[in-house]
């Protein structure tokens, strides 16, 4: 059995979802489909999924969201009405969520609509049964999938039937609606392939496969035929969004292949992604902006451990939980997402940690990139040097380098400015 999952793309309007039906009628083994909410038509469209969390936002702030709901309205019937469906009492079930939202069921319950009614209309049309991700997946609090969630889908699907689930969500153990993080259909097709034991895991978008880099960034980019699950994971950490990196998990142990695929162009191999790679070498560059970096500074530094544990103890009571650090025997350096704290936090943060830690200085700053060059067997091949010396030759200063702490990846601090330069340098080298 193959379990094919289509992205807010593949399903943005009627004739995006009749090219869907003719993928799923082309393969026998194709029995599970799981949808995202519709996405962007063009690009300046908005997703329904942006447009239900606005709609959570004005109810927080005491207004009503029936303006933005009506454009939400207005697309799940234009779609309805082109694929002539009209058993699914959409008006009603519109009326009703439009309602719950208002009356302030959260934005995990506002978010998961966008699936449930894509899902709803695509079971209706393909005449496929429709099962409800609240009714089969349990979610964590901490967003992970909890286990009992094989045991229900397994109960939940028959065999001889054909069936669309929504993706995204689930529900908490104590039964309340909670998403994944955003683009968490992905998940969702993983932990179905694994409860299916499906022989395959097709995820359809709008690329044909997994860029050696971001085509935006550099414009002859080839396409991956095969990454490992460790390769994906380390390339969508590094900013390439095809694939959810959290949706290797529930499959890891598993082994199932997964196959990313262009819906608007199903003829294209795509990139196959399986669990050991035969290819060793770098395979892909990609880049993530948006960090800030704090820099410490206090004498024999290195030698107390019991400083830095605390140190970082106080970074998390501001906010901050640093993705990368560096030590030096007087100095610290972490690197973190600069979302998660603003100037003036900041500011509280340095002034707090200078005092209570005697520290000789500390000092924040932002616009910083990282930049990671990914590959299976990292180590023993020549994709570090050969980084290196791009960068260098393109005048790329970088402020930290990160090798060795996984096979699979080496990363390089660079100012934000210039993190596409360093991508097209580095891929221009390596590829
Ligand atoms: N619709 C959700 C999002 O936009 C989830 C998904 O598409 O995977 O993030």
């Amino acid at each position: 059995m193959i379990v094919s999952k289509f992205g807010g793309s593949s399903v943005a309007d009627a004739d995006q979802i009749k090219k869907v039906r003719a993928i799923l009628e082309g393969d026998e083994r194709r029995r599970i489909a799981i949808v995202s909410a519709p996405g962007k038509r063009n690009k300046d469209d908005d997703k329904i999924t942006d447009l239900l969390y606005k709609c959570n936002s004005l109810v927080q702030k005491g207004l009503t969201c029936r303006p933005v709901f009506n454009e939400i309205s207005k697309r799940f019937i234009q779609i309805a009405q082109k694929l002539k469906i009209d058993d699914v009492r959409l008006s009603e079930r519109l009326d009703d969520i439009r309602c719950m939202i208002d009356a302030g069921r959260g934005a995990d319950y506002a978010a998961s609509r966008g699936e449930y009614l894509s899902a709803l209309i695509i079971s209706e049309y393909l005449g496929w049964e429709f099962l409800d991700a609240e009714e089969a997946i349990v979610i964590n609090q901490d967003s992970t999938v909890n286990d009992s969630t094989y045991r229900r889908l397994a109960d939940k699907l028959d065999p001889e039937k054909r069936y669309v689930i929504p993706g995204f969500y689930g529900e908490t153990e104590q039964g309340v609606i909670k998403t994944f993080t955003r683009g968490g259909s992905d998940i969702t097709g993983s932990i179905v392939a694994r409860a299916v034991g499906a022989e395959l895991y097709e995820n359809w978008t709008d690329v044909s496969g997994i860029y050696r880099a971001d085509p935006r960034v550099v414009a002859d980019a080839a396409v991956n035929t095969e990454l490992s699950y460790k390769e994906v994971r380390e390339l969508s950490d590094v900013g390439a969004t095809v694939f959810h990196e959290e949706a290797i998990a529930p499959i890891y142990g598993i082994g199932i292949p997964i196959v990313v695929k262009n819906t608007n162009r199903p003829e294209d191999p795509g990139t196959r992604i399986v669990p050991e790679s035969n290819d060793f070498g770098a395979t892909a560059v990609s880049s993530v902006k948006g960090f800030s970096r704090i820099r410490i500074r206090k004498l024999m530094l290195f030698k107390k451990y019991g400083v830095r544990h605390a140190l970082l103890t106080m970074l998390h009571v501001f906010g901050i939980r640093p993705s990368y650090s560096l030590f030096g025997i007087d100095s610290i350096v972490w690197f973190f997402d600069s979302k998660m704290a603003s100037d003036s936090v900041c500011q509280a943060m340095c002034e707090r940690l200078k005092k209570e830690f005697e520290l000789d200085s500390i000092e924040v700053d932002h616009g910083h990139a990282i930049v990671g060059v990914v590959g299976d067997g990292m180590s023993s091949s020549d994709a570090y040097l050969e980084s290196v010396i791009a960068l260098k030759e393109s005048g790329i200063d970088t402020t930290f380098v990160n090798y060795g702490a996984s096979d699979t990846s080496v990363l390089f601090g660079v100012k934000e400015e210039q993190a596409d330069d360093a991508v097209r340098a580095i891929y221009g080298r390596l590829f």
